[in-house]
């Protein structure tokens, strides 16, 4: 093996860029070439292929988005066009290719797999919504940012007593919503994989302001509902001062976090090394502190399980 592919698919996640600098600097330090493919599967149909070397991944560890690009690219879940793909990567002697990205992402990554061509995927994606492992890259960036915006928010609302419900992302992860909610000392946290009460939650912030708690913070998560259609629900159960607040892509962005910028160094380093022993078809995960790999195959099988236990301790410290 002698040239590694790397592309950026699917959102983009900070961290993006310390994961090809990783894979840029271990490829060459093990003798290898890297080659950037420029807005994932869209750009490798396009030949948008480019020798990428540790000079030009010099500097971008810091940098949030992905110098990749990304692209949604919905029709190589077509067989001819996965084929035309390959037929890209064969004329730049590419032999095997690192995908960064979520779930439809490894998608794609196992359909080059399946015609014979070596793909290792790594998780990309601020939700933390893939399964087998503990954390994908982006998502402590995100998280961060989340709690520093709602540190902002907390402040008005203590000003003029008022209650916030703070919408952050996950459409099917819980994940930003309930680590910013601990992190934020939050009154509530509302997740897609759990069911809430709107009168619990009303209840709740009544005994909270009985006790002298005069202002509040509810984070939800995208996928339960927006901000507002949550602050329309509990308006009938209460005066609460309420305001609705969407964070939006603000998550997505900014210098990655030291842990993101040292999960995608190892992860990157490790699928090389994945690769330069034949294997492909993984899918790249840290759980307890080590990387390891799941086929992608059983990923499609599963579910990302919402962290109960944390969930439990939002609950426990926000009565
Ligand atoms: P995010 O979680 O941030 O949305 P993602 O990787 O899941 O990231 P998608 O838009 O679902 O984002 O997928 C990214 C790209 O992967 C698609 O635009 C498409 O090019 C490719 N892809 C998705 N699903 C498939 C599939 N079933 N077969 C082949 N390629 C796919």
């Amino acid at each position: 093996m002698k040239r590694i592919g790397i592309m950026t698919s699917g959102g983009d996640a900070p961290g993006m860029n310390a994961a090809v600098r990783a894979v840029t600097r271990k490829a060459e330090h093990e003798g290898l070439e890297a080659y950037g493919i420029n807005y994932g599967f869209a750009g490798l149909l396009a030949g948008d292929i480019f020798r990428i070397s540790s000079v030009d991944s010099d500097d971008i560890i810091s940098r949030g988005g992905t110098i990749l690009y990304s692209a949604r690219f919905p029709e190589f879940a077509e067989e001819p066009v996965q084929l035309k793909g390959i037929e890209q990567l064969k004329k730049f002697g590419i032999d095997a290719i690192i995908v960064i990205g979520g779930d439809g992402s490894y998608h794609g990554a196992l359909r080059l797999n399946e015609h014979g061509f070596n793909a290792i995927g790594l998780p990309g994606t601020i939700d933390n919504d893939i399964p087998f492992t503990d954390f994908t890259i982006g998502f402590d960036t995100a998280l961060n940012t989340a709690v520093e915006s709602i540190d902002k928010l907390r402040d008005t609302a203590a000003s003029h007593e008022r209650t916030f419900v703070v919408e952050v992302m996950g459409r099917n992860a819980g994940d930003i919503a309930m680590w910013a909610g601990v992190a934020s000392a939050a009154e509530d946290v509302i997740i897609p994989e759990k069911d809430f009460d709107v009168e619990a939650v009303a209840n709740k912030l009544k005994s909270a302001r009985a006790r002298g708690e005069k202002h509040g913070i509810i984070v939800l998560a995208e996928g339960v509902m927006t901000a507002a259609e949550f602050a329309d629900k509990l308006k009938p159960y209460g005066d609460f001062q309420l305001r609705a607040t969407t964070l939006g892509h603000t998550q997505r962005g900014g210098s990655p976090t030291a842990f993101d910028r040292v999960l995608a160094s190892r992860m990157g380093a490790y699928a090389v090394e994945l690769l330069m022993q034949g294997k492909g078809g993984l899918a790249v995960g840290i759980q307890n502190n080590k990387l390891v790999t799941h086929n992608m195959l059983d990923l499609f099988d599963s579910k990302h399980e919402a962290d109960m236990d944390l969930y439990k301790v939002a609950q426990d410290l926000a009565f």
